[in-house]
């Protein structure tokens, strides 16, 4: 699949089969045309990352995965051609992720990797995960990172000043041909010039700007168009969604500067597309640009769709409006989105408009269909990727028929109905509840130094105690029992006797390594926030709505359709058991409200900040139960606090505003002597350290080991009032760290956080590491700990 460029032998029979195509793009008469930004590529039931692990460990041979990505990608072009899609995506399929694929295609190796000039799949999958298959030497692979606002997440390009680009890959031109040869003409798709510069890093010690680069990377993307249009494509996509944030003029600049080149060299449809934001002060730049078509986020910003018409009126541009939301999972409105398109047809006329997916699908999961089991009227109002693509073609007839297509409307209007007036979804006491919330119940009734003295009576810790952020390795045997207790094949008191004998063992453990403040070890939960989604009203679990994440990682996010409100008590029977075996402190762990927020499919038909508030008030209620059922402290992790950030940061401030409310409504009603934590695993606080003072935590563990404990300069700079963890040990390597260099670690902290208030942690849970490299490190740390307490005495 990643064969040298310079091999092209079939393209001649390739322009036979394409001459026999009728053209895609255009139907007869002013009509309007539908376009797909991209389809998931995981395969229905998730083969795709079954065959790549499969080749991984040397199960099984290139062809072999090979020919499962072939039935994927055939699959899902056949689909989308048989529901009348005429805007067809092919390279938006990935056997890892689409930006390292665009690294490959542009020949942006890093130097370590030793490449030779071809790109295999062995080299491909050592850039992205270090290693190819099984057994083979590890080489650091490259930066991951989250792409944009979606909880999809990229390998980041690592470029120099002096980084040459040249075509180094094949897969857009084979992709193109293998729709092709079944009769299918494709728009292939590719990240854009700028948004690809601009999401590339350097990592040479001198900083330069990336898109200084752009005249040198603009010639291989013509080089690329050219010859999709030698080999037939109608339409190419260029995303740049990197113009839904703030951008300097000269950057708006550079993207006019890039198009001009591109537009010129292109006998292809070219069309630029932006999506997950709105344009904001890009937007006349960016629908002027000389191209054919502009695709804008209608989902996101639907206030500047009639703007962006007018401009793309005015130049007798294509306007593909993203209609059809490609992140989210609700059914669409059609009779609104008709209202929509007719007005713009009223502007730009019909022949003018291409009615789009927001953006790709391949943020929501594959289909509906596979959701046996769940409420038919709460299914009615979901739609997935191929509903989504079904919705675009029923609004494209909508459109373009004569009739008046009453029945559709009128079932889809019903549906719309029926999710607004549901009493799951109005729920008024929850309602109520939000409605009386006052200042108090955000505050906690003393400020931290009273509280400091208060719990340290109580505690009576040791200077740095030492403590870990909740799970411990999650065995095949755990996950065995919790299947079996799903599926019904072991009864509760099975189940329940399994988990208490796990926790049993994970408090003789920490008791014998002699962490301070210990806790239960998590193995009921599969998953920190399915775990609490499956316990609460409003919440709904689906059985195959899985997205990808990485990779072949995929996360099955659950589905917050209606208020939210507590059942009964979540967590209190384990805190309470792991608090029964031992005289040390246990911790009740909690996964955060804007972590359930982030790490789910949200609402969209009222303002995130009231979700958020609905959850702080359930997980408030497990608090205050915890409480009263004698846990001392509670750890609420909102490990997806920044995720939630908007993209441009001039909303960061409203953001941080509820999200950080919605945190402390639900710690902030416990008492003085109840200590509460908070653990957040990244890397980044100096522009948001205030907003994290401002939640109030007693104790917040963060992940600082592998910055060297850099990070911690955000808190000694900004006088960090209250207690701080930061994780010395790098959970994420399989590595024992020794005592003596986390005690180096430690007296680095001692640098700019009191001893008074430094805790002693790993840098995230342990849920994924093996018993034999945590015990050995467990015990190193402690006696860290115990090297450093002796120095302060
Ligand atoms: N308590 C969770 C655990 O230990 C926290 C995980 C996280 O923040 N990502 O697994
Ligand atoms: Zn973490």
């Amino acid at each position: 699949m990643y064969t040298d460029a310079s091999s092209d032998n079939n393209t001649d029979r390739q322009k036979k089969t394409c001459s026999k195509l009728k053209p895609a793009a255009r139907k007869a008469g002013a009509e309007v045309i539908t376009n797909v930004l991209g389809y998931p590529g995981i395969g229905d039931k998730r083969e795709l990352k079954w065959a790549v692990e499969s080749f991984w460990r040397g199960q099984s041979t290139k062809e072999e995965l090979l020919n499962v990505a072939g039935e994927i990608k055939r699959k899902n072009w056949r689909m989308l051609k048989n529901t009348g899609i005429d805007l067809i995506p092919s390279n938006d399929f990935t056997l890892y992720d689409h930006m390292l694929d665009m690294s490959c295609m542009l020949g942006v190796i890093p130097d370590r990797f030793d490449w030779k000039g071809s790109i295999d799949l062995d080299l491909y999958f050592r850039i992205a995960r270090g290693r190819s298959v099984a057994g083979k030497s590890d080489t650091k692979p490259c930066e991951m990172t989250k792409w944009f606002n979606t909880n999809y997440h990229y390998i980041v390009p690592e470029v120099d000043k002096n980084t040459d680009f040249r075509l180094s890959s094949t897969k857009i031109f084979d992709e193109f041909a293998e729709a092709k040869k079944i009769g299918i003409l494709t728009k292939p798709v590719l990240v854009g010039p700028v948004t690809y510069l601009m999401l590339s890093k350097s990592y040479s010690a001198e900083s330069f700007n990336t898109l200084q680069l752009l005249d040198k990377i603009v010639p291989v993307y013509a080089t690329i168009i050219k010859r999709l249009n030698k080999l037939g494509a109608q339409w190419i996509q260029l995303d740049e969604p990197i113009f839904s944030l703030d951008l300097s003029d000269d950057i708006v600049g550079k993207l006019e500067y890039t198009y001009n080149i591109l537009a010129k060299s292109s006998k292809s449809k070219l069309m630029v597309a932006n999506y997950f934001g709105g344009l904001g002060s890009n937007l006349t730049t960016f629908v002027n640009l000389p191209v054919d078509a502009i695709h804008v986020d209608a989902v996101v910003a639907p206030n500047e769709v009639l703007k962006a018409v007018n401009v793309a009126a005015e130049n007798g541009k294509m306007l593909s409006v993203g209609i059809v939301d490609g992140q989210n999972i609700w059914a669409n409105d059609l009779a609104a989105s008709k209202k929509l398109l007719s007005d713009i047809a009223a502007i730009i006329g019909k022949n003018n408009i291409i009615i789009g997916t927001s953006s790709s699908l391949e943020y929501v999961p594959i289909s509906v269909e596979y959701e046996d089991g769940m409420d038919d009227k709460i299914k009615s109002w979901l739609s997935f990727a191929a509903e989504k693509v079904n919705e675009l073609s029923i609004l494209s007839k909508i459109m373009n028929d004569d009739i008046a297509y009453t029945d559709i409307l009128a079932r889809n209007r019903k549906i719309v109905k029926s999710r607004k007036d549901h009493f799951s979804v109005n729920n008024q006491a929850v309602r109520n509840r939000c409605s009386n919330i006052t200042a108090n119940d955000l505050r906690r009734n003393s400020p931290y130094i009273i509280r400091e003295v208060k719990q340290h009576k109580i505690f009576k810790l040791p200077m740095l105690p030492t403590t870990t952020i909740g799970s411990f390795p999650q065995t095949k045997r755990i996950r065995k029992a919790r299947s079996d207790f799903k599926k019904g094949g072991i009864d509760k008191e099975v189940y329940e006797n399994f988990i208490k004998r796990e926790i049993r063992k994970v408090v003789s453990i920490q008791e014998k390594i002699g962490l301070d403040v210990l806790v239960h070890g998590e193995a009921e939960r599969s998953d920190m926030v399915e775990y609490f989604a499956g316990k609460l009203n409003g919440f709904l679990i689906t059985r195959n709505g899985w997205v990808r994440s990485y990779g072949t990682r995929c996360v099955k996010p659950p589905i917050i359709y209606g208020d939210v409100s507590r059942i009964c008590p979540m967590t209190v029977k384990w805190a309470k058991y792991v608090q029964s075996l031992t005289t040390k402190p246990a911790k009740g762990m909690l996964t955060g409200p804007n972590t359930m927020l982030q790490w789910s499919f949200v609402r969209n038909d009222q303002p995130l900040s009231q979700t958020a508030t609905q959850i702080a008030l359930a997980i408030r209620d497990e608090v205050l139960d915890l409480e009263e059922a004698g846990v001392k402290i509670i750890q609420i992790d909102e490990p997806a606090l920044r995720e939630g950030l908007p993209l441009r940061k001039s909303q960061w401030n409203r953001y941080f505003k509820w999200a950080i409310n919605s945190f402390k409504l639900a710690a902030n009603g416990v008492t003085d002597g109840t200590q509460i934590h908070t653990h957040i695993c990244y890397s980044e606080f100096n522009d948001i350290i205030k907003f994290i003072a401002d939640m109030d935590a007693d104790v917040i563990s963060i992940e600082a080991s592998r910055s060297k404990m850099k990070l911690l300069n955000a808190f000694s700079d900004f006088e960090y009032p209250n207690e701080v963890g930061p994780g010395i040990y790098d959970v994420h390597s399989p590595r024992v760290p020794s005592a003596d260099e986390m005690a180096i670690l430690i007296k680095r902290a001692l640098k700019v956080i009191p001893a008074k208030r430094l805790w002693i942690n790993p840098d995230c849970g342990l849920k994924t590491r093996q018993w034999s490299d945590i015990i050995p490190s467990l015990k190193n740390m402690v006696t860290a700990a115990e090297l450093c307490r002796d120095t302060l005495k």
